[in-house]
C-alpha cells in the first residue's frame, strides 16, 4: 500500500466522483523502463481534477494520483476483455491508444509484476471506493458513484470518426436506478440545445468500475461519464485548459450532478426499492 497513491475527499452527500485516469505518477524505475511514448502518458485524462473542481458541495472524491500506464483500475483484475470484439488497452497496458509502444523492447512487465502492481495500486483504489461507498450507503439508502473521464474525440485504432461530446456509459442501462439514467438523459437533452452532442450506452458503456458497483437492487448506482477532450483542452502536448470552452461545460456538468444529487435525495429511488 502506497497512500500518497490515492486520494480521498470525503464528503457527506450520497455522491461519489471517481477519478481513476487523472494521475500521472510512475515510479522513477518503471519510466527509465518507457518509450518516449510512455512517458508522454499521451492516454492521461488530462486535467479532470480541475474539470469536476468543486462543481459539487459535499460530494466524495477518490483519485487514483498514478498513471493508468503503471496499472489501470478501471479494468478488471483478471483483465478480460471489456468490449470483445474491439480495440483496447489491458490492466497493464504495454500500448497507448494509437497501438504505439509504452515500453522500450524487452522491457515490458511480466506475470509477476502485473501481480504485483495489482496488490500494491489497484486493491487499494477499490478498498478506497469500497469504503466510500460503504460509509455512504450507511447514511443513505442509495448512492450514486459518477466515474469521471475523457478522452482524444479521434483515436482511429479505437472507435470510427468523432466521438459524441459526452458519453454516458451505464452498462446497457443496468448499472443505474432508471430515474438516475432518465435525469441525466434530461439534462443531456438540454446540452443538446446548447450545441453538444450525447449518447447513451455508445462505444463507452462503462468500464469496471461501472459494471462492477453499479448494482442499484443493492443501493449503489454508478455512471460513467467520458467526455471527449475538444470539450474543455487541447487534444495534443502540451494538453492546455481551453478556458472559454470550460467555462461552457462545467455549469453543464455542475446541473448533471446536481440533478442527479436531487434525484437521490428526494428519495424517490430509496422509497421504491
Ligand atoms: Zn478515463
Amino acid at each position: 500500500m502506497n497512500p500518497a497513491c490515492i486520494e480521498v475527499v470525503e464528503g457527506d452527500r450520497p455522491l461519489l466522483l471517481a477519478q481513476p485516469h487523472v494521475g500521472t505518477w510512475l515510479p522513477p524505475e518503471l519510466e527509465a523502463r518507457l518509450t518516449a511514448t510512455g512517458r508522454a502518458r499521451t492516454d492521461t485524462d488530462w486535467q479532470l481534477d480541475r474539470l469536476y473542481a468543486d462543481l459539487l458541495a459535499g460530494a466524495t472524491v477518490v483519485r487514483a494520483r498514478f498513471s493508468r500506464y503503471l496499472i489501470d483500475v478501471n479494468r478488471p483484475p483478471d483483465d478480460r476483455c471489456l468490449y470483445p470484439g474491439l480495440e483496447t488497452t489491458g490492466l497493464c497496458p504495454t500500448t497507448d491508444f494509437d497501438g504505439r509502444a509504452l515500453y522500450l523492447p524487452g522491457r515490458e512487465p511480466d506475470a509477476a509484476e502485473c501481480r504485483e502492481r495489482l496488490e500494491r495500486y489497484w486493491r487499494p483504489y477499490h478498498a478506497a471506493l469500497e469504503e466510500q461507498l460503504a460509509r455512504l450507503r450507511r447514511r443513505y439508502d442509495h448512492v450514486l458513484l459518477y466515474d469521471c473521464h475523457s478522452i482524444r474525440s479521434r483515436i482511429p485504432r479505437l472507435f470510427a470518426g468523432r466521438l459524441p461530446d459526452l458519453n454516458l456509459g451505464a452498462n446497457d442501462r443496468r448499472s443505474a436506478h432508471p430515474a438516475l439514467i432518465a435525469t441525466a438523459e434530461g439534462v443531456l437533452a438540454e446540452a443538446e440545445a446548447a450545441g453538444y452532442t450525447w449518447v447513451t450506452d455508445g462505444r463507452f458503456k462503462g468500464g469496471y468500475t461501472t459494471r462492477h458497483y453499479g448494482r442499484p437492487e443493492t443501493g449503489v448506482s454508478a455512471l460513467q461519464m467520458e467526455l471527449a477532450q475538444a470539450t474543455y483542452m487541447r487534444e495534443e502536448p502540451p494538453w492546455s485548459w481551453f478556458e472559454a470552452r470550460a467555462a461552457r461545460l462545467r455549469p453543464l456538468l455542475a446541473r448533471l450532478l446536481a440533478a442527479l444529487l436531487e434525484t437521490l435525495e428526494r428519495r424517490v429511488i430509496g422509497d421504491q426499492s
